[in-house]
């Protein structure tokens, strides 16, 4: 790697103390899974009082290249599935991985392993359309990725009327980031996009430390707000970013403030690179009891993970694992 990226790398590092050969070898750590971050992330991290925390999410370590059992390349057996672009697990849900492309790379993120490849729009919407003539009792499309809103308005546009074509479908969800990576990216344009969508639209931010939610992000969704849309988010815990009820709190509150509802905090997929993210479900439970006892019950999401093979997210709850 070298120019910006690597300069880009080489301040952060210094920010967070790192000496040389930890800086080196998170530029091997980069040659797996690229940095990427967008120039909001750095303004969030200027005006944090806890830049470890954003710059953690972003900042290749050597700590990625530790090969730890248990830890794959595809922790939720999605592949080959997803290759299509259809991910159908869960009753009623279909799941469009529209793009594998984002402003931003997540250093914990389950499918980093299979980002960066091209999708075929027009393909991918040929293989929906045979999806919905078969028999189905699908009523919600999610739009997934990657991170869908990296796309054009045309293209986001031309979805949402191809599914206005389908009258079982109740409803369209969008999993994004791109209220935090980008907020300039919700534009008045595609404000009218969304609202003009025949089905009712629900957003899920992914969200992980309070300061995401800084004016900007916040002057986002309240743009998205005015097309009448249902704003959830969901959160990875992970470790030396958000393992704390303090810090949780304070995300959950503000996220209310930005007119989000919190809907999940994730276990972390266990995706090869990611293990030093990894918090212990009993140290999980602890900070949720924690939640419990200082916020309103609204404002704290439900603790879940994904198992392979579970036909839903699987609560995680004191004393083991129930039913799916
Ligand atoms: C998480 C997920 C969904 C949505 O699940 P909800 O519990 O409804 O939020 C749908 N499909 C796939 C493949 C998922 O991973
Ligand atoms: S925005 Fe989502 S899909 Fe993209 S790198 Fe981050 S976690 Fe992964």
């Amino acid at each position: 790697m070298n120019g910006k990226p690597r300069q880009h790398m080489e301040a952060l590092s210094h920010r967070l103390g790192l000496a040389p050969d930890a800086m080196r070898s998170g530029l091997s750590a980069a040659a797996a899974f690229p940095f990427l971050a967008p120039p909001s992330w750095y303004r969030k991290i200027s005006a944090s009082d806890d830049p470890e925390g954003l710059i953690r999410q972003v900042l290749p370590l050597g700590e990625e290249l530790a090969d730890v059992p248990g830890f794959g390349a595809d922790p939720l057996a999605e592949e080959p599935a997803a290759r299509y672009g259809l991910v159908e697990k869960y009753h009623g849900r279909l799941l469009l991985m529209v793009t594998r492309r984002c402003a931003g790379h997540c250093r914990f993120c389950f499918r980093r392993h299979v980002l960066d490849t091209p999708v075929d729009q027009d393909e991918l919407q040929d293989a929906f359309r045979v999806r919905m003539a078969a028999d189905s009792d699908i009523t919600e499309v999610i739009l997934s990725g990657g991170d869908p809103l990296v796309l054009s308005d045309r293209v986001l546009s031309s979805w949402l009327e191809l599914f206005s074509a389908y009258r079982r479908l109740r409803r369209v969800r969008i999993h994004t980031r791109g209220p935090v990576f980008t907020p300039a990216r919700i534009t008045p344009k595609f404000t009218a996009v969304v609202a003009a969508s025949r089905h009712p639209v629900v957003i899920v931010l992914h969200v992980n430390h309070p300061d995401e939610l800084d004016a900007e992000t916040a002057a986002a969704l309240a743009r998205l707000r005015s097309a009448c849309v249902l704003l959830l988010s969901q959160t990875v815990l992970l470790a030396g970013i958000n393992d704390s009820a303090d810090t949780l709190a304070v995300l959950f509150e503000r996220a209310v403030e930005c007119g989000l509802a919190p809907y999940y905090l994730h276990q972390l997929d266990r995706v090869a690179g990611a293990a030093h993210f990894e918090v212990a479900k009993s140290r999980g439970l602890e900070i949720m009891r924690e939640l419990h006892r200082r916020l309103p019950g609204y404002m704290v999401p439900r603790y879940v993970e994904e198992v392979p093979g579970d036909t839903s997210k699987r609560p995680i709850v004191p004393g083991g694992t129930p039913c799916p």
